[in-house]
């Protein structure tokens, strides 16, 4: 078979992603490669694919437990062999899928890193051929990665333990140099094929907000904007979470929660009320979501700011892994800087290192706060912004972002930048931002006063500016090195301070949000009104998900969905053409889903 072949018949889709076709051709011409691509590209394709054409077995190596059981599932539905190992099984199973495996039953099979260390496990590769190893999430073999794994260590002795070295994958999200490197030299791979494919992903649009009134409201507004779709509310603390879910109940709204502080118990039933689709909206910590591959989640929004851009683009990207449109919201307030700063602080250090290189680490994550913190305020193109930051060329102007698709305007704010500047300076640098901004327009404030402030030189010199428009341009100045913020965020003077009063400043400011902003949420609302064939399909896809135990999406995602409804196959031969169906989904479902279309066809 060919590779396309394989990519037709048991996957459904007619073409491969960028990046794929390379992995794969090196992969079985027998070479080591790194595949580096942001989450939804389409990693497991890589792997899955060469897994049916090369000869024995691919064993799949995998820190996330939670996500075998779906893939194992995905690939069983899809008719391809394949079965995991991990911690989650009972000994009776463990062994039975040990045999199965040894008798050359299975194509794939997911083992977890600590169980390549098993005894048993080297049976296995003993009495069948592993012609190709693939590591997945290969960055937690680096101490430079976010989820250092010591287990990881241990691959590359599995490896040189086989009878015959079989071919090596590794593939990750994460592209930093330093990574890379250590991926390379750890995991010994021979000349790899390196590919990094492009980070951008345009089914996402951006939209960031600065103090809103009130989040919750915001939250519950969208919710109740886009129903029957299904999000993820990401909070900072586990306090907020309770908040924003109770909030969403008392709505009525479906939702369900995740958190450190549930019972493993509550956690893994409330997961899977959310990727079962019993409940459409999970509020959520960052402990939710690694390991979470629901391909039709249409809205992350942050209710708070992560500490990281790194961390945030990984997790509002669990939005629209299926290629449809999808929303990346965050709301920034600037108290979520101290909360993350506190919590940088907190986190101590690991006592392997040396008080240098965890004084180092701890600086590296200040600094990237600071990344995170200018993308919640630029007025600039937000996924130029995020590409830049990881490398790429940028876009510019991508026209899916709420700062695209603002009504901007270049304005000059040199005077009132100068003011604000001057002020900090005046007011010995003591002023927090809501305080300054009292300063400048002189607003009673008890703070001022305390400090005695109020009346002094400057005090109220921008009485008529608006607290929004003043954060803009702090934030400009701020960003440009005019100003530079404390450990308690409050901004004080740079080296470049005095610049100003020499140069001039135009910043991009916003009007009130253009009507192309409007038109897009209406063409979406359109766009998203699903069709009755959609919702009687879905509903089709929930009944035979309750029965075979599976999650609707592994049936077939909602694009596969919304193009049948689209289309409206009568045949099998159709039924085959739609992307998402290969041979083995069209035998077992055609017959499912053709009648209720040709029911709706004649009705209509
Ligand atoms: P990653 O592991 O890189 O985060 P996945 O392997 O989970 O991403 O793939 C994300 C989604 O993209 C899945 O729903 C997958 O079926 C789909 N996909 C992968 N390759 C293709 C392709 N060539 N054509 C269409 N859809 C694809």
């Amino acid at each position: 078979m060919t590779k396309l072949e394989v990519l037709k018949q048991y996957f459904g889709y007619d073409s491969f992603r960028e990046g794929q076709e390379e992995l794969i051709d090196a992969i079985l011409s027998g070479q080591d490669v790194l595949g580096i691509m942001p989450t939804g590209a389409g990693k497991s394709i890589c792997y899955q694919v060469p897994a049916m054409i090369l000869p024995g077995l691919t064993v799949v190596i995998s820190p996330l437990i939670s996500l075998m059981k779906d893939q194992v599932g995905a690939l069983n539905q899809a008719g391809i062999p394949a079965a995991y190992i991990n911690s989650s099984l009972s000994a009776q199973d463990y062994f039975e899928t040990l045999d199965l495996a040894k008798s050359g039953r299975y194509k794939i099979l997911y083992i977890a890193p600590e169980r390549l260390e098993v005894e048993s496990f080297f049976e296995i590769a003993n009495s069948c051929e592993i012609s190709f190893v693939a590591v997945d999430e290969a960055h937690c073999v680096s101490q430079w990665g976010q989820d250092f794994r010591p287990s990881y260590l241990k691959i590359h002795r599995f490896i040189e333990s086989l009878p015959k070295r079989p071919v090596v994958g590794a593939f990750t999200a994460t592209a930093t140099k330093r990574v890379r490197d250590d991926i390379v030299t750890l995991l010994q791979l021979v000349f790899p094929k390196t590919l990094v494919t492009g980070f951008d992903r345009p089914n996402l649009y951006f939209e960031t907000h600065q103090s809103l009134p009130s989040k919750i409201n915001f939250i519950i507004d969208y919710v109740k904007n886009h129903p029957n779709q299904s999000g993820i509310i990401y909070c900072i603390s586990r306090k907020q979470v309770e908040k924003v879910h109770n909030a969403l109940c008392d709505e009525g709204i479906s939702a369900t929660r995740y958190h450190a502080g549930l019972s493993q118990e509550e956690r893994r039933r409330n997961q899977d009320a959310f990727i079962y689709g019993d409940k459409l909206v999970m509020v959520a910590t960052n402990a939710f979501g690694m390991g979470i591959d629901k391909s039709d989640v249409r809205f992350v929004i942050h209710h708070g700011m992560p500490k990281s851009l790194e961390a945030y683009y990984q997790e509002a990207g669990r939005a629209g892994r299926d290629g449809l449109k999808s929303d990346c919201i965050l709301l920034y307030s600037s108290q979520d800087v101290n909360i993350n700063k506190m919590l940088i602080d907190q986190n101590v250090g690991n006592p392997e290192l040396s008080t240098a290189e965890q004084k180092a680490i701890h600086q590296k994550d200040l600094e990237r706060l600071k990344i995170m913190t200018f993308y919640s305020t630029t007025t600039d193109c937000l996924r130029d912004y995020i590409l830049k930051y990881f490398g790429e060329a940028g876009c510019g102007h991508c026209d899916n972002c709420s700062n695209c698709l603002v009504e901007a305007e270049e304005i000059d704010v040199t005077n009132e930048a100068r003011k604000l500047v001057a002020c900090v300076a005046v007011t010995g640098e003591k002023c927090g931002q809501m305080m300054l901004f009292d300063y400048v327009r002189g607003q009673p404030d008890d703070k001022l006063d305390m400090f005695h402030l109020t009346g002094k030189k400057g005090y109220g010199c921008l009485k008529d500016s608006s607290v929004r428009r003043l954060r803009e341009i702090l934030g400009h100045l701020i960003r440009n090195g005019y100003l530079q913020t404390d450990e308690y965020n409050k901004p004080i003077l740079t080296e470049h301070s005095h610049d100003i009063l020499s140069e001039t400043v135009v910043m991009k400011v916003t009007k009130e949000r253009k009507k192309r902003m409007k038109n897009r949420q209406r063409a979406k609302a359109v766009a998203n009104e699903s069709t009755d064939l959609f919702e009687l399909l879905r509903k089709k896809r929930s009944e035979l998900a309750l029965k075979e135990k599976m999650p609707p999406y592994i049936i077939f995602s909602d694009k596969t969905l919304h193009e049948m409804a689209a289309e409206q196959p009568l045949t099998e031969k159709d039924f085959l053409d739609l992307s998402g169906v290969g041979e083995h989904k069209c035998e077992k479902y055609a017959g499912e889903f053709i009648p209720i279309i040709r029911k709706y066809v004649q009705e209509h």
